[in-house]
């Protein structure tokens, strides 16, 4: 038996849910452990791959757009504190066709919360993108202060700071926990024994697999395939500001403009098929790399014949309806879950945090769409 140490709280899983949750317990002078198996961002974590879309926009969901203001904030303070400019203020376009109910709401929405946005028409939109194809486009919603967190360095960084504010980070995979109503350690792979008041299990897309009997049919991990296309040399009309992260709506399709000499980014939101995040392939398909270059194609017609220049095969780690996953065990009572990021997750690390650190310590509300009771076996999504 290795070594046994006592913390308040035992984070398990180096995403950006652990990470966050890790440096805010350590903020306020917890003893935390943080338990990774991989390596924060790792090639196979959902926080893996270089950048993720900030934007305030969710329709009529309040409660994600007060939360992605908030967490842009506690992003852009650790980012200016620990001197690292990983957040990209590129600006978000959303577009819409005829079906442009959720643009209105999001107009709305964003109007209620007080965030800073401008109504495009389609002659604006024309003017202001000409390397856009408009083909079906009626209108858009631009947020010029939203834009791109350079995702896998910046789980580093914010892992790297826990560390620094008192956080013990280690490499290891943590077996499963067992019950039955409050678990005094957890053991690792290598037979270490770390015992805690607390374990948050932070785990993503591997929550089914720890946790077989509550969450296996809870916690659904689809394959999601990502685009790189490479930009005609000397081209700036696909970089910012020319091009800000975009969305077009209808069509399930979302991107970013050429950051750091990568190329264009595009990738289908639809979700894939269910995968294991340990063994499925990191491979593009075929199918889909036609579907993507045909789109390319349509909305980007001067990267007609733009090679792929980089790949990537995440998955996402859906809920039933797309709400995050903060509980407690049903059983275990010291035992909690974080996650359920549903393809939207990564932009709300910093609140996830806070919210799973007053949950635990300040006996907060919880809020009643994170609890695992409203976590369906079937799929319906809600939350874009
Ligand atoms: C292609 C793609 C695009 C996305 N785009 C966006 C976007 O633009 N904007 C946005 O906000 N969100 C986006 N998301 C969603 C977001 O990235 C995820 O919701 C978020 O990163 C999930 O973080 P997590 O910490 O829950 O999971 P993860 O990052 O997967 O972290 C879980 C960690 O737990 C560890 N772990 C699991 N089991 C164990 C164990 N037994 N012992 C020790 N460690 C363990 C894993 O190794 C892993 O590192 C996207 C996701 C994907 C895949």
């Amino acid at each position: 038996m290795g070594i046994q140490n006592k913390y308040d709280v035992a984070v398990i899983g180096a995403g950006v849910f652990g990470a966050w949750t890790a440096w805010h317990l350590a903020k306020r002078g917890q003893r935390v452990a943080l338990i990774e198996a991989y390596g924060p961002a790792h090639s196979r974590a959902s926080s893996g791959g270089e950048s993720r879309i900030i934007r305030m926009g969710y329709g009529a969901d309040e409660l994600y757009t007060r939360w992605s203001k908030k967490s842009l904030k506690q992003w852009k303070e650790f980012f200016a504190a620990t001197r690292q400019p990983l957040f990209l203020e590129t600006g978000v376009l959303w577009m819409a066709g005829d079906d442009d109910k959720r643009l209105e709401q999001t107009s709305t929405t964003l109007k209620r919360c007080g965030v800073e946005f401008e109504e495009l028409n389609r002659s604006t939109l024309a003017k202001r993108y000409p390397q856009i194809g408009l083909d079906a486009i009626k209108r858009g919603i631009f947020e010029p202060k939203s834009g791109v967190l350079m995702a896998r360095r910046a789980v580093a960084a914010v892992v790297e700071d826990a560390v620094r504010l008192g956080a013990e980070y280690r490499c290891a995979q943590v077996m499963n926990p067992r019950g039955p109503s409050r678990v005094e350690h957890i053991t690792t792979s290598r037979g270490e024994r770390i015992t805690a008041g607390e374990f948050v299990f932070a785990c993503g897309p591997w929550l089914g697999k720890v946790f077989p009997d509550v969450l296996g049919s809870r916690i659904f991990p689809s394959r999601q395939e990502v685009f790189f296309f490479g930009i005609p040399a000397g081209d700036t009309r696909f970089a910012p500001p020319a091009l800000p992260t975009w969305l077009f709506q209808e069509d399930l399709v979302y991107g970013m403009p050429d950051i750091e000499g990568r190329g264009l980014k595009i990738a289908f939101d639809e979700h894939g098929e269910r995968v294991d995040p340990d063994t499925q392939s990191r491979i593009v398909s075929l199918a889909m790399t036609d579907a993507v270059k045909k789109y390319v194609t349509r909305r980007f017609p001067a990267l007609k014949d733009a090679p792929i220049v980089e790949t990537r095969v995440c998955q996402y780690e859906n809920t039933s309806n797309g709400d995050l996953l903060i509980d407690r065990h049903p059983e275990m009572e010291n035992v909690w879950f974080v996650g359920g990021g549903s393809g939207h997750g990564f932009k709300h690390g910093p609140i996830v945090g806070e919210y799973v650190t007053a949950r635990l310590f300040d006996g907060a509300q919880a809020e009643a769409r994170l609890s695992l009771g409203t976590k369906a076996t079937a799929q319906r999504r809600a939350v874009y």
